[in-house]
C-alpha cells in the first residue's frame, strides 16, 4: 500500500510541478469566468462544457445563497433544519429542479434532488454532493457581529457555519445548478443532498437517510466535508484530499466518594479524585503510529515546510531520529500531533449540587479520537493503568469506535480531484489527508461509498481555527475559488465527453 501511495504521490508532483503561477500571485479573478478554459496540462479536464453558465455569476449568486442559509438558525440542538432545507427547495424550484424533503423528527431530516445522467441509471457510478445543514451553537456574546446576520466585512463572510459547514452547502449547490444550466449531457447522475444532525452524530440525518432512504441517494462515489486547501502569506500550501478520519468515541470518567458536609473533609473525595484523573488522562501522550495515509501526508507536505520542519518531518518514522522528530513535530503544530497518535481529551466535569457539600459521584468526559484500524481496550486499559484508583471507573458510550474502510487513493474520483487541484492551483501538492474530526462520510464509507472529503476554499490555518468557535468566518475570495475548484472537479467527473 504505502510503495503505491508513493508512486501515486510522484506521479502527482510530477504533473503538478510544471504549471503556472500560484493563487496568490493572480489574484485579480477574471472578470468573466467561461468554463472549459482550462489550462493545457490536464488533457481530461477539458471537458468541462464551454457554452455552460457563466460561473462567476453563479458565484455572486451563492454568495447571495450562504448568506440566508447563515441567517437561518440551525444550531443543534435543536437543529430545525428543515427550515434551511425549505429554503434550498426553493432556490432549486426557481432553477426547475425538483427536491423531496424527508422528515426524522419534527422538523429535521435531509432534501434531497438528483440530476439524471442520458446514461442507464447505474447507482454504483453515482455521485453524491454531501453537506450538513446543521451547526454548533454560539455564545453571542464573544462575537464581533450577529453570528446568524450573515454579515460581509472587509472581504469576509461572518456567521456561523461560514466554512463549517454551510460554504461547502452553498458551493455544492453552486455546482449543481452550474451543471443544471449548462445543459450538459451527464455520463453519470448527480445528487445533492443536505441533511441534518451531522454535529451530533446523524441520527437525525444521514444515519435516517442510509437506513430508511437509501434508494434516494445510493451511490458509489462522494464530496463530502472535511479536506482542506491551506494557505499561508497568500500563497496555496497544499490542497488534502480526506480519505479516512479517526474514530470519535466518548467515555465517561465517573469518581465516588463517600457523601457529606464540606465542613468535613474526607481522602476520598469524589471531586478531588476526578480531578487527578482526568488531570492524569489529559496529560497522556499515545505512542507515535503512522498508516498509509498520513505517511504518504508527511511525505508530501515536509517539502512545502521550511528547512527545520522539513528535515524533521523526513525524520518521523525512521529508526534513529524517529522519537526527536516525533516530538519535534508534535510540539510545532497541534493537528499534526493528533494525526500521528490516538488521543484522549478531557472535554467536560460535572459534579456537585451545592458549595456546602460534598457530593458522593463526579463525573467527566474524555473525547478519544482512534487512529482508524486501532482498538479502543488497549488504549483504555492504559488509562486506567495511569489513573490507578479504585473509586474511579469508565463507561464507555455504546456502540462507538468502528472504523469505516478508507477511500481508495487510486479510484476515477481521486485522480480526478488531483488533476482539478492542479488547475485551479497550479504547482500545489496534492495530498491524501486524514481529519482528526468526524464526518459523516462515515456512514457511506460503510456501505463502501469511495467518500472525500474537501473544503475546497483556500483557508489559512487562522481562518480553520474559527470553526467551532467565535466569529467564524470564510473570506468572499476564497469562497469564490473554492466554487471554481469544485465545478472542475465535479464537471470533469460526470459530464460526457
Ligand atoms: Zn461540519
Amino acid at each position: 500500500m504505502a510503495r503505491t501511495i508513493r508512486r501515486v504521490l510522484i506521479r502527482t508532483l510530477l504533473t503538478l510541478t510544471s504549471a503556472a503561477p500560484v493563487y496568490a500571485q493572480n489574484h485579480a479573478r477574471p472578470s468573466a469566468h467561461v468554463l472549459g478554459q482550462a489550462p493545457s496540462q490536464a488533457p481530461a479536464a477539458q471537458a468541462a462544457p464551454s457554452s455552460s453558465a457563466d460561473i462567476s455569476q453563479i458565484e455572486n449568486e451563492a454568495l447571495v445563497w450562504l448568506q440566508n442559509l447563515i441567517r437561518i438558525n440551525t444550531s443543534n440542538p435543536p437543529g430545525n433544519e428543515l427550515v434551511a432545507a425549505k429554503y434550498l427547495a426553493g432556490v432549486l424550484e426557481q432553477e426547475g429542479i425538483h427536491s423531496e424533503t424527508f422528515e426524522s423528527t419534527p422538523g429535521r431530516g435531509f432534501l434531497v434532488a438528483r440530476l439524471s445522467s442520458s446514461a442507464m441509471p447505474d447507482p454504483s457510478r453515482a455521485l453524491l454532493l454531501m453537506a450538513h445543514l446543521d451547526v454548533v451553537g454560539v455564545d453571542k456574546s464573544k462575537w464581533s457581529v450577529d453570528p446568524f446576520g450573515g454579515v460581509i466585512q472587509a472581504g469576509y463572510l461572518y456567521g456561523r457555519g461560514a466554512i463549517d459547514d454551510k460554504g461547502m452547502l452553498a458551493a455544492n449547490l453552486a455546482v449543481f445548478v452550474a451543471l443544471k444550466r449548462s445543459g450538459a449531457r451527464l455520463n453519470r447522475d448527480v445528487i445533492f443532498i443536505a441533511e441534518a444532525d451531522e454535529e451530533d452524530g446523524g441520527a437525525q440525518g444521514i444515519k435516517f437517510a442510509v437506513d430508511k432512504h437509501w434508494d434516494k441517494i445510493a451511490s458509489g462515489f462522494a464530496i463530502n466535508e472535511n479536506g482542506r486547501v491551506i494557505l499561508k502569506n497568500g500563497k496555496p500550501v497544499y490542497v488534502g484530499i480526506q480519505t479516512t478520519e479517526k474514530v470519535a468515541i466518548n467515555v465517561d470518567v465517573v469518581a465516588t466518594g463517600t457523601s457529606g458536609h464540606a465542613s468535613v473533609p474526607r481522602k476520598d473525595n469524589a471531586v478531588a479524585h476526578l480531578a487527578a484523573a482526568m488531570a492524569k488522562i489529559g496529560a497522556y501522550e499515545a505512542p507515535v503510529q503512522f498508516n498509509s495515509v498520513t505517511r504518504a501526508y508527511f511525505d508530501g507536505l515536509a517539502p512545502t515546510q521550511d528547512e527545520d520542519t522539513r528535515k524533521w518531518m523526513l525524520a518521523l518514522g525512521t529508526p534513529d531520529r524517529g522519537d526527536h522528530a516525533a516530538r519535534w513535530i508534535s510540539d510545532a503544530n497541534p493537528t499534526w500531533n493528533a494525526l500521528l497518535r490516538d488521543t484522549a481529551t478531557p472535554t467536560m466535569l460535572q459534579a456537585g449540587i451545592r458549595q456546602n457539600v460534598v457530593p458522593s459521584e463526579a463525573r467527566g468526559v474524555v473525547n478519544i479520537r482512534m487512529l482508524p484500524g486501532n482498538q479502543l481496550d488497549p488504549l483504555l486499559a492504559k488509562l486506567k493503568q495511569l489513573v490507578n484508583d479504585p473509586q474511579v471507573r469508565f463507561d464507555v458510550e455504546p456502540d462507538g469506535g468502528e472504523a469505516a474502510p478508507s477511500s481508495s487513493l487510486t479510484s476515477d474520483l481521486y485522480n480526478t480531484i488531483v488533476h482539478a487541484a492542479g488547475r485551479t492551483f497550479p504547482g500545489t501538492p496534492v495530498l491524501p489527508y486524514m481529519s482528526t474530526g468526524f464526518s459523516d462520510s462515515w456512514e457511506l464509507r460503510m456501505r463502501n461509498v469511495q467518500a472525500y472529503g474537501l473544503d475546497p476554499f483556500p483557508l489559512t490555518d487562522e481562518d480553520l481555527s474559527r470553526i467551532h468557535a467565535d466569529n467564524e468566518r470564510i473570506p468572499v475570495d476564497s469562497f469564490r475559488k473554492g466554487i471554481d475548484f469544485l465545478y472542475g472537479v465535479v464537471s470533469d467527473f460526470t459530464v460526457a465527453k
